[in-house]
């Protein structure tokens, strides 16, 4: 098996744990996502050790890959052996690094770690809300993950960024919640131009005061233009700096991170090289933030 470049450490000695989840089974449009965590660990060979933006040496850095998670039925059973993981990751006060797989993954993932009775938000960077209560007569589909998230965390301990492609059924969720004076933030690529996202980083700082931070990226988030190899792309999308601002900016209360919905099969290699650029941004953010917090 391939590894994460200058993953060199033991579980034992690591802070930083991968693990590599290659599900696809709720897929609606296009499949391929399983074959993304072994692509993910390939692209991370084209960088050096060292992450441009911080000068820090990946090399210098406990981290560890401990493979993919075995084959799965169906998707409760993935998302009860990704929960088992990242409560064992979390339970030793590592960070868990979920290389997907579908989006699915993460309803373990937040699963795990609230488990942990860790006080969570989530931020999902996301060209879809992911609120459909079901799809295809799927309560685990990968189109419903922050409606199951909703159900653990509450619908105001909650970001969404980057949405531009919404249901009837999520639209006249969103409106009742709203009117029930619930409140979620959702921002699409547009809202960030005109608000700038400093603006929007505020709110979200304001919204998750006093608690962790747990990151998803679906790929499809970002234009198609930067990431092509997704399951559902959608046009107009985020730029590539704007989700590094988010990693730089939210990396001192991150408790986790997964990247989610590549599809190797449509992709032309960048997808895979992109994530496995933010891999290797939340790592060297997050490191960069402990180690200052505590000189
Ligand atoms: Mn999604
Ligand atoms: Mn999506």
């Amino acid at each position: 098996m391939t590894t994460f470049a200058d993953a060199l450490f033991t579980f034992f000695d690591a802070y930083f744990v991968i693990y590599g989840v290659p599900y696809d089974r709720s897929a609606s449009f296009r499949v391929g996502q399983r074959f993304a965590p072994d692509e993910i660990r390939k692209a991370s060979y084209n960088y050096e050790s060292i992450f441009f933006k911080n000068k820090i040496d990946l090399r210098n850095v406990p981290i560890h890959d401990m493979g993919n998670i075995g084959e799965f039925g169906d998707s409760l059973s993935m998302i009860e052996a990704v929960e088992f993981t990242v409560s064992k990751i979390v339970s030793e006060n590592k960070f868990p690094i979920g290389l997907g797989g579908e989006h699915t993954i993460t309803v373990g993932a937040v699963k795990g770690i609230t488990k942990e009775g860790k006080d969570l938000f989530v931020v999902s960077i996301d060209a879809h809300a992911d609120f459909r209560d079901e799809y295809l007569g799927d309560k685990y589909s990968h189109a419903c993950v922050m409606k199951r998230i909703s159900e653990l965390v509450g619908t105001e301990n909650i970001a969404i960024i980057g949405v531009r492609s919404l249901s009837s059924e999520e639209i006249e969720f969103f409106d009742k919640a709203t009117s029930r004076g619930a409140n979620l933030l959702m921002y699409s690529p547009l809202d960030i131009r005109t608000l700038g996202m400093h603006r929007v980083l505020n709110e979200i700082e304001r919204a998750s005061k006093g608690k962790l931070i747990y990151l998803t990226l679906d790929m499809d988030g970002i234009d198609p233009a930067y990431a092509p190899g997704v399951g559902t792309p959608e046009p107009l999308g985020l730029d590539p700096y704007t989700v590094s601002m988010i990693i730089e900016r939210l990396s001192s209360k991150l408790i986790g991170f997964d990247v989610v919905e590549v599809a190797p099969p449509y992709d032309n290699g960048i997808t895979s090289i992109l994530a496995a650029y933010y891999v290797r941004e939340v790592i060297s953010e997050v490191w960069r933030a402990r180690y200052a917090s505590k000189a």
